[in-house]
């Protein structure tokens, strides 16, 4: 601990990658912005503001415009980031496909690609996704003028700050150095996250959860998965691996999860198992325009919001078994905003009634007043989550770092 802390107060690099990095980050945010505002903002001299915009300016970064003063007069110099001139190869690895996705640097998709994915070895899968790099690279070489970052999530528990695969579900690994791999074979930085974790710093950088410090994404698919946001900070522990709220015990009298635990929330509301239920019930007898043919997660939300009675008592089920998690995660984290991602959100209003009234009934009253809960604004099956770790190495400084000391 003193230790750490005297490295810290040492420590004349780590002190100017902030000050670049705080800069960087208010011209993206508050642009277009002047050096006065920057130095007023920032707290650093005028002379500070000067020598890295200088860089910033001679990296194309940044640019400067003119903006014309509402009481007349000479136009003042602003600044403003500069996007194009940067590009970044995103991968959101599933457990049945690749989508590869092209950045700009102001987090814009110039390229979406999807591909099946069926090697299932960490060799065979290296290869492949370096093969599907090389294939965007050459077919869309005209819109690549820098290409800075390639950066790949995925479902399991992966080791983000030393760039290595742990665990993945559907992929045979054995300590998968992939952002070394990576990095050496195409010669720019490379990225691994958690697909869900990066999904949560995504919508805070980009999506509905901007304005908040603290702030929980929780996403539904073949598995639960959750991020969380700290003070604009992505919650992470010793293991790279926080928050595993699809292994919440909401029923302990229901079905044997594969934790080996029973009535996790994951085997609850996961979309194949809400199709079973559907079809079950549908066996049962009940009236529904939903069939044993057309029950997958999709149709029953839309018929849920048409007034099926079926679809409906299905997304409510979910919703409250999500309630239970969701209430547990406000009375230990206490966020500002609670957002929930994947397909189960097209049934939006009887999601979060359902969910909210769990709230009201599981939850301390003083820390759920402050909470709002909402379906997340981006795509969830986009890689924008792998962009968003490109985006977090920007905003800490340390690739704005490499990219300023790069002699090219
Ligand atoms: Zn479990």
């Amino acid at each position: 601990m003193t230790l750490s802390y005297l490295n810290l107060v040492g420590n004349a690099e780590l002190v100017k990658q902030l000050n670049y990095a705080m800069i960087y980050r208010l011209i993206i945010q508050q642009s277009p912005i002047s050096r006065i505002q920057l130095a007023e903002t920032s707290g650093l001299a005028p002379a500070s503001i000067t020598k890295i915009t200088r860089q910033l300016l001679k990296k194309k970064l940044i640019k400067e415009v003119d903006i014309q003063q509402s009481t007349g007069g000479r136009p003042a110099v602003s600044i403003e980031a500069q996007f194009e001139n940067y590009q970044v190869i995103a991968i959101q690895l599933g457990r049945t496909s690749v989508n590869i996705e092209l950045y700009d640097f102001g987090g814009n998709s110039l390229v979406f690609q999807r591909y099946p994915l069926t090697d299932f070895t960490q060799r065979l899968a290296q290869n492949y996704l370096i093969n599907l790099i090389e294939l965007l690279c050459s077919e869309h070489s005209k819109k690549i003028k820098n290409l800075v970052a390639i950066s790949v999530v995925m479902p399991g528990v992966i080791d983000s700050v030393n760039g290595i695969v742990r665990y993945t579900p559907h992929i045979d690994v054995k300590n998968w150095p992939l952002a070394e791999v990576l990095k050496n074979k195409f010669n720019v930085s490379a990225f691994v996250g958690n697909d869900v974790q990066s999904l949560a710093l995504a919508e805070s950088y980009f999506g509905s959860t901007q304005n908040v410090a603290d702030s929980i994404l929780i996403r539904v698919h073949r598995g639960v998965g959750s991020g969380v946001i700290i003070n604009h900070q992505l919650l992470m522990n010793h293991n790279q691996s926080a928050c595993e709220v699809g292994h919440i015990q909401v029923n302990p009298l229901g079905e044997r999860c594969h934790c080996g635990n029973f009535g996790c929330l994951e085997n609850q509301v996961v979309n194949a198992e809400v199709e079973k239920k559907a079809k079950r019930l549908l066996e049962q007898g009940y009236v529904s325009k939903l069939t044993p043919d057309q029950c997958d997660i999709v149709t029953i939300c839309n018929l849920a919001n048409q007034g099926d009675d079926l679809a409906q008592k299905l997304i409510k089920n979910a919703g409250e078994n999500l309630g239970r998690a969701v209430a547990m995660l406000v009375n230990i984290f206490n966020p500002q905003n609670i957002v929930l991602a994947g397909e189960i959100t097209k049934s939006p209003e009887i999601l979060l009634d359902t969910i909210n009234s769990a709230l009201n009934s599981q939850s301390l009253k003083q820390l759920r007043e402050n909470v709002s809960i909402h379906c997340s604004t981006l795509n969830d099956c986009s890689a924008i989550g792998a962009f968003a770790l490109v985006q977090q190495s920007l905003f800490n400084g340390s690739l704005l770092m490499t990219m300023l000391e790069d002699k090219k």
